[in-house]
């Protein structure tokens, strides 16, 4: 079920059209066989009247249906119609099939910019969407304000068999996970992986090398992630953001994050050898 990312506006809305309704932190979601689906449109029952608003974004298709996007105000009370649940994103989204995540960044990324954009950061007028790109347009000054993605590196240093992995303070107790963090503006991401690698854990690495993407609507990031080995400096930690960081044997590993991460994709990599 391939997902097109597609600026479509005016594709009509059928009742086979996948749907994409975010609340906060809430998806709702058609469970299959202990497989969550995104519903369709025919399946929204009461929740369709809202949907139809001008609030309701066309992203592309999902497959052969056209998928649509829209987000509920946070403090919106409204039951899950029949047969739907309203799941947490981040307990889903490792679930979910590669498309159907696909679809879920773009919907959550782009429902997040709009709500924050809904002002020309110039004048303060409101602005519109654009009919012919994805874009918000001042109608006082023309102003143009485009998505904005947060660029995150994510990297497994390694040491001869050994690989770093810290435990961050927003973590549950006992998960490690590789050093990651922000791209600085004016930074390449290589710079950015050796600032990240001497901040959080006090080590110098040498020769980053890029090894995959992943979108992370959480809100509005695209993590990169790196390989890069371990140069010289002990683990020193500040305690603060990252409690604990160590080294690591593949016999002796920790918790480590869930399966659909970006994170677990690479220390699976780096466990069958492949770093
Ligand atoms: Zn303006």
């Amino acid at each position: 079920m391939p997902f097109l990312n597609q600026h479509s506006p005016d594709t009509p809305r059928q009742p086979g059209d996948r749907c994409i309704v975010i609340r906060a932190d809430k998806l709702l979601i058609h469970w299959q066989e202990g497989t969550p689906c995104l519903p369709l449109r025919s399946e929204m029952g009461g929740l369709q009247e809202a949907l139809g608003g001008g609030g309701e974004l066309c992203l592309g298709s999902l497959g052969k249906e056209a998928c649509w996007a829209a987000s509920l105000p946070p403090g919106d009370e409204t039951e899950a119609p029949a047969g739907l649940e309203w799941c947490e994103l981040r307990a889903v989204t490792p679930l979910l099939q590669e498309d159907q995540f696909q679809a879920i960044s773009c919907a959550r990324e782009l429902l997040w910019w709009e709500r924050r954009n809904r002002f020309c950061g110039c004048c303060g007028q409101p602005t519109q969407p654009s009919r012919t790109e994805r874009a918000l347009v001042c109608q006082a000054c023309r102003t143009t304000v485009y998505p904005v993605i947060a660029p995150a590196v994510i990297v497994a240093i390694t040491r001869g068999d050994e690989l770093l992995l810290a435990h961050n303070r927003n973590f549950r107790p006992g998960l490690h996970s590789l050093i990651a963090g922000f791209v600085e503006p004016g930074e390449t991401l290589e710079q950015c992986v050796m600032r990240e690698a001497f901040e959080e854990t006090g080590v110098r690495v040498r020769s980053p090398r890029y090894l995959v993407s992943q979108p992370w609507p959480y809100p509005n990031s695209l993590m990169l992630g790196f390989h890069a080995g371990h140069e010289s400096g002990e683990i020193a930690v500040d305690g603060v953001e990252i409690e604990h960081a160590a080294w690591f044997r593949r016999d002796a590993l920790p918790e480590i994050p869930s399966k659909g991460t970006v994170a677990r994709r690479i220390i699976d990599a780096w466990l069958r050898g492949e770093l």
